[in-house]
């Protein structure tokens, strides 16, 4: 009797329909146009985070179970929701930096240059040195290079050196070239030029090529503390134009005791996929200490060679298999010796070290993918502390279509910047000719080959904005809409291709794809919340399109006010 008892009140219990249950989230993000990178559900509308993870993903009717007392509940108002953004390629101090000094990029007159000049010395110290990059005078009207009569106008007593957009000129005032002793009697140095007044024979500023370092060597070095600012601002940036992680590619150790303190401090939130220098001692200290992964909370991780193997293309330094179309007499060089490379490739195989390789040229493609396959070959899968170990090519511009296939076939990633591409295809054809524009810049033939391809900003040598990478890669148009000869529209990739681009591709890249990259339940809460809907307005509007809200480790690290 006892036990029928029982069994009823249980077969009751069971029938009524009791509230269901759910563990309480920390935040619950609703009313989001949610778009999780994940083919199996890509849409959704709600997200409850708990710690630093997601606990579940869908309608804002399922979620509401996940609202306990403490839940933070944030109403997203139709805004779009990503995965969190990573920058697989960045110079994470170098962009600080360019916040320390002046930005000049985008400065439309010399009245526009003056005007934040002015502002910066007004806020100087006497005698603090004003530097700062990025002003290009050709959109001007007239577009003539500024002079140190222009500069001294608003700043007579600080000095002040400005670097031209490409590196190879800058203007100087005259209390920079008083403090350097460069006047009228100054010659040229090797490789450089002090421009000078036709008429009285002073030099009017401006400084080409290896005669910026005669002002440049007088400027004060970086401090530790200028280092560590560096990082904070550069952080802080990134985190506000919605990255979440950055893949910071090349430096040294240095670098790595920066972020371990500010992490520890809590001063930066923002992730850092880290790679150092090789071959070289920076490669050899990772070689032989190993990896740091995943500490401070996911965020930190050094596991990665960063390798150059050849210049640019802007500057012809790009290592071509053939003479470049506009200068038959060159056809760039390779940057590293193979002696050098091989046994490290092997040593890097074997302890589990990742390497990627900056490689541009046709030629240093081709290079790095027979140096790569040589180490796999020599080095077994049973002798590898990582079997599959993800090793990566920087840049990939121009490759020849032959050797397209061989990334897929080698488990080669290829980690592209498509800003690069609208900006390079202005001088690209006449470097390359026509016919070599096919594999350049090649990214949905590199998708279709079968590999991932990780999408970066190479900041700051592009401004860095993930509006303008994404844009880049579904548009391969300039930022005005323009496409030209031999841009290879096809190459265009789709918006989920970009979309991946962004979030699971880099964490593939970076051994991180079961870890963060989609928005699914048990992975890392980091989201990237827009101002509109990058998957479906017209293309130009991504441009105009703003980072809301950034979300890393579920922690709402930046709000726009
Ligand atoms: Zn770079």
């Amino acid at each position: 009797m006892k036990l029928l008892v029982i069994v009823l009140s249980v077969l009751l219990l069971s029938l009524t329909p009791a509230p269901q249950r759910a563990e309480s989230a920390d935040i619950v993000f609703k009313n989001g146009n949610v778009y999780t990178a994940s083919d199996k559900t890509p849409k959704a509308q709600a997200i409850a985070v708990k710690a630093d993870k997601i606990i579940f993903v869908g309608t804002n009717a399922a979620a509401q179970k996940f609202v306990g007392p403490n839940t933070r509940v944030v109403d997203l108002k139709g805004n779009t929701v990503l995965p969190g953004f990573t920058d697989a390629h960045q110079h994470l101090s170098g962009v600080g930096q360019r916040e320390m000094t002046l930005n000049l990029e985008g400065t439309t007159s010399l009245d526009d240059l003056l005007a934040k000049v002015k502002a910066r010395v007004d806020q100087a110290k006497p005698g603090e040195w004003v530097t700062g990059r990025g002003w290009i005078e050709t959109h001007w009207q007239p577009p003539v290079f500024p002079t140190r009569w222009d500069l001294d106008k608003v700043s007579p007593n600080n000095p002040v050196i400005l670097g031209r957009a490409d590196g190879h000129g800058a203007v100087a005032n005259s209390a920079a070239l008083k403090l350097a002793n460069v006047d009228k009697n100054t010659p040229n140095p090797f490789g450089g030029e002090v421009s000078k007044d036709k008429q009285t024979g002073e030099p009017n500023g401006m400084l080409l090529d290896a005669a910026q370092g005669l002002v440049r060597r007088r400027v004060p070095p970086t401090t530790k503390d200028d280092d560590e600012r560096a990082v904070v601002l550069g952080a802080k940036r990134d985190v506000e134009l919605g990255w979440t992680q950055v893949q910071d590619a090349g430096g040294s150790y240095n670098e790595v005791d920066i972020f371990k303190k500010l992490y520890a401090a809590g001063t930066i939130k923002l992730r850092i996929y880290k790679a150092v220098y090789g071959p070289g001692p920076q490669a050899n200290r990772l070689l032989n200490e190993g990896a740091i992964v995943g500490e401070f909370g996911n965020r930190l991780t050094v596991r990665t060679i960063k390798v150059v193997s050849d210049g640019a293309l802007g500057s012809r330094g790009a290592a071509l298999l053939g003479p470049y179309s506009d200068a038959p007499d060159t056809s760039g060089f390779l940057t590293v010796k193979a002696e050098d490379l091989r046994p490290m490739l092997i040593d890097a195989l074997k302890k589990g070290i990742q390497v990627e390789t900056h490689a541009i040229g046709d030629r240093a493609n081709r290079f790095i993918l027979d140096e790569y396959e040589t180490a796999l070959k020599a080095v077994p899968v049973s002798q590898r502390k990582v079997a599959e170990p993800r090793w990566r090519v920087e840049h990939a511009q121009i490759v020849n279509p032959d050797d397209i296939p061989r990334f897929a076939k080698l488990g080669i990633i290829p980690s592209m910047q498509p800003s690069h591409a609208i900006g390079d295809l202005f001088f690209a054809p006449s470097r390359l000719g026509i016919p070599r524009l096919k594999g350049s810049y090649a990214w949905e033939s590199f998708i279709k080959s079968g590999v991932v391809v990780p999408g970066g900003s190479d900041a700051p040598v592009e401004r860095g904005e993930p509006m303008i990478e994404f844009y880049a890669a579904v548009a391969r148009k300039d930022q005005k809409g323009f496409s030209g000869e031999g841009w290879h529209p096809e190459e265009a990739v789709t918006r989920e291709q970009a979309l991946k681009m962004f979030t699971i591709w880099p964490a593939y890249a970076a051994f991180e794809d079961k870890l963060r990259g989609t928005i699914e339940v048990g992975k890392l809460a980091d989201l990237t919340i827009l101002s509109a809907d990058i998957m479906t307005i017209p293309e130009l509007e991504i441009l105009k399109t703003r980072c809301v809200m950034t979300v890393i480790n579920g922690e709402i690290v930046h709000e726009a006010t």
